[in-house]
């Protein structure tokens, strides 16, 4: 069995006048993240995190934000063709353990509902997929409400 793992980290704006979608769902608030597609900077750095385990670059190189057919995409459709490609190489998935960074809004209470809706697209357990939410402290441009960050980590194996 050959194990890999990978790492995924982004960054999405925070601005008025835009829905904020996290982990795959519309979450209710005041602010919304900016970017070419749906700007779900969960899935981002989880699609990162799958691509850097099999060593198959990383979204930006697979879906540019130049091209016109990404824009506004829902992240998760990117994230199914990246559970594609890596399954294409051989692959299996194994676990996700991913951080979000944000003041606001509070985002354990949906927690569940992101599990479910990503271990849907990537065909997986709920299980398999950790969340996690952390504020940092007011500090950084998480901290001032400038944007959200988040980070992955996730294993692959084949045999
Ligand atoms: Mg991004």
């Amino acid at each position: 069995m050959k194990t890999r793992v990978g790492f995924g980290f982004d960054v999405h704006r925070l601005v008025e006048g835009r829905e904020l979608w996290l982990g795959g769902i519309r979450i209710d608030h005041s602010l919304g993240l900016l970017g070419h597609s749906d700007a779900d900077v969960l899935i981002h750095a989880l699609c990162d995190a799958l691509l850097g385990a099999a060593n198959m670059r990383d979204i930006g190189f697979h879906f540019p934000d130049t091209a016109g057919k990404y824009k506004g995409i829902d992240s998760k459709i990117l994230l199914r063709k990246t559970v594609e490609l890596v399954r294409g190489k051989g692959y299996s998935i194994g676990n996700a353990d991913i951080t979000v960074c944000a003041e606001r809004p509070k985002l354990n209470p949906h927690i569940p509902a992101m599990q479910q809706c990503l271990a849907e697209c990537m065909a997986i357990d709920p299980d398999d997929i950790s969340i996690k939410a952390t504020t940092t402290e007011r500090l950084g441009f998480t901290g001032r409400e400038e944007g959200i960050s988040a980070y992955a980590v996730v294993l692959i194996e084949k045999p």
